[in-house]
C-alpha cells in the first residue's frame, strides 16, 4: 500500500494527535519486570505553580531524547513525571491571589488555608504537564507524583523519624537566615548574593573615664542599639590597654564591655575596632558564645525595630530605623560596595536571626555520599562540576529544615503539657511519656527540598518494596540543571546512599543555562524572553527540539529565534525528502525483506556506510550526553549527504533513466532502508515528524518510537565505497566551481577527462560516466585518455582531470585566478617539503602522517603541472 505525505509541514496537523495515540497505546507506561534490562529517569519536578519556561523545554527535552533513545534500544524506560509542592513559592502566589480578592491569610487560619492552596492546586497545578506533552516528553503519567501525596509524604515522615533517632535530627537555637518577608527561617543555599553600592558609616564610641573615642565602620548602623560589645585585637598595641574597660554605646547611652578577641577582629581590616551585636549578625553570635555577652535582639522577625531597640525606635522597620539612627549621630559616610545577602525566591534583605530551627546533622551524611563521586559510582558531567560538588560537600553546615510556613510537610513532632515532645510516625493521643494529653503538633513544616530529596525512591513507592521499586531502582540517570547540584542532586545522594544503601543514579548530566543569542540571561525586563509554547505554536515542538540538543554541551546555551528557524529548515527539509522518496518506493517495510547487501551497487554501499557512520557517532554521542555531536552528525548525514547527494546520484536509477528493473527495485529498497534508518535514527530528537513519516512506511511497529534504535554494524562500513564517492562528489564540484568561474550557463556542456590509478578506476568511472555526465551536465566522460591542449587541467583526489570547454575567450580575471592558485600550491608546496626534509618529523609523526605529507607533495606537482598549462 502506496501512502503519500501532505505536501507542506505542518506539525499542527499531527503532533496532538500522535501524542495521544502514544499515550493510549502505553507506550509510556513500563510493566515493572526486575528481570528485563530497566532504564528509569525521575524529572526534576517543576513547581506546581510553574509554567513551562525554556529551561524546562531544554532540560526535559534533553531527558526524553536519551528516554527514548534507550527504550528503543530495547530497555524496560520509565520516565517519572511529577511535581513539587515548593513550599515558599506556592504559598506566596495563592497569599497572593488571595489578596486580590481581599482574603488575607492570617484571617484565613491555618486549615482554610491550606484547603485553599489544595483547591488552587486542583485547578491550576497540572498546567505544566499539559505543556510537557506539547513538548513531546515520554512521561509515564499514569505513574505521575505529587511532593505532598500520601505516599511521598509518609517517606518524608519515615525519614524524619528515622533520622531523628539515630541523632542526625535535632532542635536548637541557633542563627539562622531569615526572611523577614516570607517569616521563615531559610537555608543557606536559599540566600543569594547580590553585589550592591551602598555606604559604609564610621561611628565613634566614647570611652568610659577617658576622653579617647574608639571608632567603629558598619554598614548597619541600625544594629548598634542591639551591641553587646567592642572588640579589638588583644594585641594591638593601639588599643591593648583598653581590655576590660568599658565604652558608652551613643543614643542608648548604654555601658558596653570593650574586650580582646583574636578571631573576630583582624587589627588590619577597617579601624581594628568591631563593635559586636550577637543578636544580628553571625560572627558577632560566636564572639558572643565566646565571651559571654549578653544577647539583645532589637530587629524582630517581621524586620521591625523591637521594644528592646528604645521607645524611639520601637515598630520602626528596620531601614527606617536606620535614617533615623543616622541622624543622630555624626557619622563619617564613605561609599562601599559590597555583597548583600537576600532571599531568592522575594529579594528581601536577609537578617540574621537567633532563633530555635530544626536542622539535619549532614556531616555523616556527606562523607558517603563525597566517596560515591569519590570511587565514581556517581559520574558528573561535564566533569568539572566534580570539584565544585567535593568543595562543597567537604565545608557543607548543618541544614535548616524548618520552614515557619503553612504549606508543606509539618514536622511530626509532639508536645505534650509538661513540655515533653516525641516524634513519631503516628500521631500520638496522648504523651508516651507522662500520659498527659492534649499533644500539640509542632507548628514548623519541612523545607520543601527535604521531600525532593527523596525523589528517586519515595516516588517508586519506598519504604515499602515494591515491584516499581525492585525494577527502576536505583535510577540510571539524573539530568538537571547545575543551579540545583546542592539544593537538590547533592541531597538526593546522601538520603539514597543512608536509606536505600545505593546510589540513586549513576549518571548526572547538569545541563547549562539557556541564554540570549548575545549571551545574556533571559529576563522579562529585558525583553529576551524565548517563550517554548510560542515556538511549539509557530514552528512545532521538533524544531525547538533538535535546536536546544545541537547546542547542548554542558556549557550555557545561546539561543535566538533564528537558530530555531534555521532548525525548522531543516524538520522542513526532512519532510520533503521523505515526500519525494516515497513517491517513488512502492513496498511496504513490513514486506520489503532483508536487503541483499552482496548485490548493491557503489554508490548504495557508499549512503549505507555513510549512515552507519553517523548511527555510530549518534550512539556513541548519546552515551557521553554530547548532544551536540549527536545532532551535528545527523544533520550532515541527512541534508548533506543524503538529500545533497545520494537522493540526486539514486534519482537516474529510480526513474527508469538508467539500468534495468532489477537496478530500480534495489534503488527503491535501498531508499527505503535509508529513510526507515534515518527516522529511527532521528526519533528521539524529533519524535513527532519521525512517526508521521514513519508510520507511512507500513512497518510491523505500531510506532517509530517502539522500533529498534539503530546500532553501527560493522558488515556496512565500506572504505573503498567512501574513496569512489567522494571523488565522484569531487569532481561533479570541480566542474560546478569551473563553470562559475568561467562564466558558462549550466546549457553548456564539457567534456570530461580522467585519468586512473588503475584498471578498476577506469572501470569504476566508465560504470558511474552517466552520474557524471547527468549531475556535471557533461557531454561525455572520457576514461584514461589525455586531454586536448587548451583544456583545463587539475588534480582531484589524486586524479588527473580534463575538462574541455566549448570555444571561448578566456578573461584575464581567468587568467589571474590560475595565478593564484599556482601561487597558492606551491607556497603549500614550500611547506612541505620543509617538514618532509625535516628528521625529526619524519621519525616522531605517526607513519600515517609522513605518508599523507608525501602523497599531498606529489598530487600538489601534479596539480601544478596542470595549472601551468591553463595559464
Ligand atoms: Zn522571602
Ligand atoms: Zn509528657
Amino acid at each position: 500500500m502506496k501512502q503519500e505525505l501532505e505536501t507542506r509541514y505542518d506539525p499542527k496537523a499531527f503532533e496532538t494527535r500522535l501524542y495521544q495515540m502514544w499515550e493510549e497505546k502505553g507506550f509510556f507506561s513500563p510493566v515493572a519486570d526486575p528481570d528485563r534490562p530497566a532504564f528509569s529517569i525521575v524529572i526534576p519536578p517543576p513547581n506546581v505553580t510553574g509554567r513551562l519556561h525554556i529551561g524546562h523545554a531544554l532540560v526535559n527535552t534533553l531527558q526524553d531524547i536519551i528516554v527514548r533513545w534507550k527504550r528503543m534500544s530495547g530497555f524496560n524506560t520509565l520516565w517519572l513525571p511529577g511535581t513539587d509542592h515548593a513550599g515558599i513559592a506556592t504559598q506566596m502566589v495563592v497569599e497572593r491571589d488571595l489578596a486580590r480578592q481581599g482574603i488575607s491569610r492570617i484571617e484565613l487560619g491555618r486549615e482554610k488555608f491550606e484547603e485553599k492552596i489544595w483547591e488552587w492546586k486542583e485547578s491550576y497545578g497540572n498546567q505544566i504537564h499539559d505543556q510537557l506533552r506539547r513538548l513531546g516528553a515520554s512521561l509515564d503519567w499514569t505513574r505521575a507524583r505529587f511532593t505532598l501525596d500520601e505516599g511521598l509524604s509518609r517517606a518524608v515522615r519515615y525519614v524524619f523519624v528515622k533520622l531523628h533517632e539515630d541523632g542526625l535530627i535535632y532542635r536548637d537555637m541557633a542563627m539562622v537566615n531569615w526572611c523577614p518577608n516570607c517569616l521563615t527561617a531559610i537555608s543557606d543555599v536559599e540566600v543569594e548574593f547580590r553585589e550592591r553600592d551602598s555606604k559604609i558609616y564610621h561611628i565613634a564610641y566614647p570611652v568610659e573615664g577617658s576622653d579617647r573615642t574608639l571608632t567603629v565602620a558598619t554598614t548597619r548602623p541600625e544594629t548598634m542599639l542591639g551591641d553587646t560589645a567592642l572588640a579589638v585585637h588583644p594585641d594591638d598595641p593601639r588599643y591593648k590597654d583598653l581590655i576590660g574597660l568599658f565604652a558608652i554605646l551613643p543614643i542608648a547611652n548604654r555601658r558596653i564591655p570593650i574586650i580582646g578577641d583574636s578571631i573576630l577582629v583582624d587589627p588590619e581590616f577597617g579601624t581594628g575596632v568591631v563593635k559586636v551585636t550577637p543578636s544580628h549578625d553571625k560572627s558577632d553570635y560566636e564572639a558572643g558564645n565566646r565571651n559571654n555577652l549578653p544577647r539583645l535582639q532589637v530587629i524582630g522577625e517581621d524586620g521591625k525595630m523591637t521594644a528592646a531597640a528604645g521607645p524611639e525606635f520601637s515598630g520602626l522597620d528596620r531601614f527606617e530605623a536606620r535614617k533615623v539612627v543616622l541622624s543622630r549621630l555624626h557619622a563619617e559616610v564613605k561609599p562601599y560596595s559590597h555583597s548583600v545577602g537576600v532571599h531568592g525566591k522575594c529579594d528581601t534583605d536577609i537578617e540574621p536571626m537567633i532563633s530555635r530551627q530544626w536542622f539535619v546533622k549532614i556531616e555523616p551524611l556527606a562523607k558517603p555520599a563525597i566517596e560515591a563521586v569519590r570511587n565514581g559510582s556517581i559520574t558528573i558531567t561535564p566533569q568539572s562540576w566534580e570539584a565544585t560538588y567535593f568543595n562543597w560537600m567537604e565545608n557543607i553546615h548543618d541544614w535548616t529544615i524548618s520552614r515557619q510556613l503553612w504549606w508543606g510537610h509539618r514536622i511530626p513532632a509532639f508536645y505534650c503539657p509538661n513540655g515533653h515532645m516525641s516524634v513519631l510516625m503516628t500521631d500520638p493521643a496522648s504523651c508516651p511519656a507522662c500520659g498527659a494529653s492534649p499533644m500539640t503538633q509542632e507548628t514548623d513544616v519541612l523545607d520543601t527540598w527535604f521531600s525532593s530529596a527523596l525523589w528517586p525512591f519515595s516516588t517508586m513507592g519506598w519504604p515499602d518494596d515494591t515491584p516499581d521499586y525492585r525494577t527502576f531502582y536505583p535510577t540510571g540517570t539524573l539530568i538537571t540543571g547545575f543551579d540545583i547540584l546542592f539544593f537538590w542532586v547533592a541531597r538526593m545522594i546522601m538520603m539514597g546512599l543512608r536509606f536505600t544503601g545505593k546510589a540513586p543514579f549513576s549518571q548526572v548530566f547538569l545541563n547549562g543555562l539557556v541564554r540570549d543569542e548575545q549571551g545574556q540571561k533571559m529576563s522579562k525586563t529585558k525583553g529576551n524572553v524565548i517563550d517554548p509554547l510560542d515556538v511549539i505554536e509557530e514552528v512545532g515542538a521538533d524544531a525547538l527540539r533538535f535546536t536546544l540538543a545541537i547546542n547542548t554541551s554542558g556549557r550555557d546555551i545561546p539561543l535566538g529565534k533564528s537558530r530555531i528557524q534555521g532548525y525548522s529548515a531543516f524538520v522542513n527539509k526532512i519532510w520533503n525528502a521523505a515526500r519525494f522518496s516515497m513517491m517513488h518506493i512502492d513496498i511496504e517495510l513490513a514486506d520489503a525483506g532483508p536487503i541483499e547487501r552482496e548485490n548493491l551497487r557503489t554508490v548504495e554501499r557508499w549512503i549505507m556506510s555513510r549512515l552507519n557512520d553517523a548511527t555510530k557517532t549518534v550512539n556513541r554521542s548519546l552515551s557521553a550526553f554530547r548532544y551536540d555531536e549527536a545532532a551535528n552528525a545527523m544533520y550532515h548525514f541527512f541534508w548533506h549527504e543524503f538529500c545533497d547527494w545520494y537522493i540526486e546520484m539514486a534519482k537516474p536509477v529510480l526513474l527508469g533513466k538508467h539500468g534495468d528493473a532489477d537496478d530500480q527495485k534495489r534503488g527503491r529498497r535501498v531508499l527505503l532502508e535509508v529513510l526507515d534508518r534515518s527516522l529511527r535514527l532521528l526519533h528521539p530528537f524529533m519524535p513527532f515528524v519521525t512517526d508521521e513519516i514513519w508510520l507511512k512506511l507500513g512497518g510491523v511497529e505500531p510506532s517509530v518510537m517502539v522500533a529498534p534504535y539503530p546500532i553501527p554494524e560493522e558488515v556496512l562500513e565500506d572504505p573503498e565505497a567512501e574513496r569512489m564517492v567522494e571523488a565522484i562528489k569531487a569532481i561533479i564540484t570541480l566542474v560546478r566551481n569551473v563553470r562559475a568561474e568561467r562564466g558558462f550557463t549550466p546549457k553548456e556542456r564539457f567534456k570530461l577527462y580522467i585519468r586512473g590509478h588503475d584498471k578498476r578506476d577506469a572501470n569504476f568511472f566508465r560504470t558511474y560516466d552517466y552520474l557524471l555526465i547527468q549531475l556535471a551536465r557533461l557531454d561525455e566522460v572520457i576514461v584514461d585518455r589525455d586531454p586536448p591542449a587548451g583544456s583545463h587541467q587539475d588534480v582531484i583526489e589524486g586524479y588527473a582531470i580534463g575538462i574541455e570547454f566549448p570555444e571561448k575567450v578566456i578573461t584575464q580575471e581567468q587568467i589571474d585566478r590560475t595565478l593564484r592558485e599556482i601561487e597558492s600550491s606551491h607556497k603549500e608546496l614550500a611547506g612541505l617539503e620543509t617538514k618532509l626534509a625535516n628528521e625529526r618529523f619524519v621519525s616522531k609523526a605517526p607513519p600515517e602522517v609522513v605518508e599523507h605529507a608525501k602523497a599531498r607533495r606529489t598530487e600538489l606537482l601534479a596539480r601544478l603541472e596542470k595549472l601551468k598549462q591553463n595559464k
